[in-house]
C-alpha cells in the first residue's frame, strides 16, 4: 500500500482509534484479511465469518508486527474501530486510488473475466508498473483489497469485477472507479439468479455507466447485449471482435496442430500476428480485449502482439495443459463451466483430439453440472452432451447427479452414440476409470461448475506421474 499513516487513515474511513500510542505510524505492508498473511507494518481487517472471526486474531496479529487492526470493536491492540469493516475497507481503497494516479482498468462479463484481466496485466506490465487482481478476487472485499495492494509506482490498477446482481457493479465502480470499462459478454452465467440475459445486461452495463467522459468503453462487438451497451457511458466507445468494424480486429483465426488459436491482430495503428499460448478459440475474444485496453493506452500492434504471444494462465484450472511422461494430456479447465465456456472448452478439445488421432489418441471429455442456470438447465446440459457427439470427440464421461444423467441423454439422443457415453456418481469413479482406459496420446478434458470440484479428477490422474 502507498504509506498512510494511521490518523489519515482513520479520517479516510470515519473511525475511531483506540490503543495507539502514535496516530503518525505509517502502514507500510499488506492490509490483509486473513492472519496468515500479516507481515511487519501490515493493517489486518477484522471480519466476522461463518467459520472464525477476525477479531479473535487481534493480539496474534499484532504480535506478528501488524501496526493496527481495523475492526467493529476495540480489541485491546491498536485498532481503528469502525461501524462496518467492509465499508471502511472500501473508503480505504476509494481514498488510496484517488491518491494514487494510477489508471484503473476493470474488466466485467460472463465468461473470462480473470484470463482477460491476467492478459491485460501481461500486457501492460510491459509498458509500466502494474497490479492486478490476484485469481478472482472480484467482489466487495477483494476488489478494495487488491487496490490496496498498488503502491507509490503503479501506474496501472486491473480489476475483476463480478456481478451476482442489478447494483453489484454500480457499487464496485463506487469504491475503485475506472478509466478503462471492459464488457466481454452476456452468457447466461448466474442467469438463475439474475433472471435474464437482459437482466445480466443491465447489470453488466453499470461498468460503462460509470465511465468519465475522457475513458474508454471497451465492448465486445460480436456480442449483441454488450454492443447495445454503447449508449450507456459518457465515455469513447471502442469495439473488439471478429466483426469487420471492430476498432480492435482478429483476422483470419485459426487453431495450430496442438490447439491453439493464432490470428492477425489488427488495431488502428497497424497489423500483427499473434499465436496465444492458451488453449481455446474463446480466448481469442479475451486477447482482443487486451489489445483494445492496450491500444488506448498507447501501445502498438506489435508490442501487444509481442505481449500476447507470450502471456501465459495465471490463474489456476484454467484450461491447464499437463502432458504425462507416457503421453496422455490432462486438460484441466475444471475452474469453472458455463454453457458458452463448455462449448469453448470442448471445441479446444476437437482441435488438440485432431493433432493426436494421427497417433491413435482418443480424446476424453470428462464433464459436470453447469451450476445456476436455472430452467434452461435441462436444455442446457443435453446441447453440451449433443455437441459432444458432433464435435467428433471420443468419448463422454458424465460425472454427478442429475445434470450428469441430462449431459449424456443428450448425446445418446444426438443418434450415432452407445458406449461412447458413461455417467458415473462421482469423481473417484471417474478416476478408476480413466485410469484403466488412458493410453498413450489421449487427450483428457475436465470441466464442470466450481461447486462440483473436478479438478479431483484431473489432479488424481496427474498423481503418481
Ligand atoms: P468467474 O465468474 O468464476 O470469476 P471468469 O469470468 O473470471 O469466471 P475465467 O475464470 O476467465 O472467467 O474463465 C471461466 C471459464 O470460462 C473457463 O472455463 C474458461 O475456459 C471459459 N472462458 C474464458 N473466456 C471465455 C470467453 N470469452 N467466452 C466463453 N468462455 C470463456
Ligand atoms: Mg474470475
Amino acid at each position: 500500500m502507498i504509506a498512510l499513516s494511521l490518523a489519515e487513515i482513520a479520517t479516510a474511513v470515519g473511525g475511531q482509534i483506540h490503543d495507539i500510542p502514535d496516530p503518525a505510524v505509517e502502514v507500510t505492508g499488506p492490509v490483509v484479511k486473513d492472519s496468515r498473511e500479516v507481515e511487519p507494518g501490515s493493517l489486518f481487517a477484522a471480519f466476522a465469518g461463518a467459520r472464525s472471526d477476525g477479531h479473535d486474531y487481534a493480539a496474534e496479529v499484532v504480535a506478528k508486527g501488524a501496526v493496527a487492526v481495523l475492526a467493529a470493536r476495540p480489541v485491546g491492540v491498536p485498532a481503528i474501530v469502525v461501524e462496518d469493516v467492509q465499508s471502511a475497507l472500501g473508503a480505504l481503497a476509494r481514498a488510496v486510488v484517488q491518491r494514487l494516479g494510477a489508471t484503473l482498468v476493470a474488466v466485467t462479463g460472463s465468461a473470462g473475466k480473470t484470463s482477460t484481466k491476467d492478459l491485460i496485466a501481461q500486457v501492460l506490465t510491459r509498458k509500466a508498473p502494474t497490479v492486478w487482481t490476484p485469481g478472482s478476487f472480484n467482489n466487495e472485499i477483494g476488489l478494495p483489497l487488491t487496490a490496496l495492494s498498488a503502491t507509490e509506482g503503479t501506474r496501472y490498477l486491473v480489476l475483476e469485477m463480478g456481478a451476482r446482481g442489478i447494483g453489484h457493479i454500480r457499487y464496485l465502480t463506487g469504491l475503485t472507479p475506472p478509466r478503462i470499462g471492459v464488457v466481454l459478454n452476456v452468457g447466461s452465467a448466474h442467469i438463475g439468479e439474475f433472471g435474464g440475459r437482459e437482466q445480466i445486461a443491465e447489470a453488466k452495463g453499470e461498468l460503462v455507466e460509470s465511465l468519465p467522459a475522457e475513458g474508454a468503453a471497451i465492448l465486445n462487438a460480436d456480442d449483441p447485449l454488450v454492443r447495445a451497451m454503447a449508449s450507456r457511458t459518457k465515455a469513447r466507445v471502442l469495439l473488439f471482435g471478429e466483426a469487420g468494424e471492430a476498432d480492435v480486429r482478429a483476422e483470419n483465426v485459426r487453431l495450430t496442430a496442438d490447439g491453439r488459436p493464432s490470428f492477425a491482430l489488427h488495431t488502428p495503428s497497424g497489423c500483427s500476428e499473434v499465436t496465444l499460448r492458451l488453449y481455446g478459440e474463446h480466448h481469442v475474444s479475451n486477447a482482443l480485449a487486451a489489445a483494445a485496453v492496450a491500444h488506448e493506452l498507447g501501445m502498438s500492434a506489435e508490442e501487444i502482439a509481442l505481449a500476447l504471444c507470450a502471456a501465459g494462465s495465471l490463474s489456476r484450472w484454467r484450461m491447464e495443459v499437463t502432458e504425462r511422461p507416457d503421453g496422455v494430456t490432462v486438460v484441466n479447465d475444471a475452474y469453472n463451466a458455463n454453457p458458452e465456456s463448455m462449448r469453448a472448452a470442448l471445441r479446444a478439445l476437437a482441435a488438440m483430439g485432431e493433432a493426436s488421432r494421427a497417433e491413435g489418441g482418443r480424446t476424453w471429455a470428462v464433464l459436470g453440472q453447469m451450476a445456476e442456470l436455472g430452467d434452461e438447465a435441462l436444455a442446457e446440459h443435453d446441447a453440451v452432451g449433443r455437441l459432444a457427439v458432433r464435435l467428433n470427440v471420443g468419448k463422454l464421461v458424465a460425472v454427478g447427479g442429475r445434470e450428469a444423467a441430462w449431459l449424456r441423454m443428450g448425446a445418446y439422443n444426438e443418434g450415432s452414440w452407445g458406449e461412447e457415453s458413461v455417467h458415473v456418481s462421482d469423481a473417484q469413479a471417474a478416476i478408476d476409470l480413466l485410469r484403466s482406459e488412458l493410453r498413450p496420446g489421449d487427450v483428457v478434458l475436465v470441466k464442470a461448475s466450481r461447486s462440483v470440484g473436478l479438478e479431483r479428477v484431473a489432479e488424481g490422474l496427474l498423481e503418481g506421474f
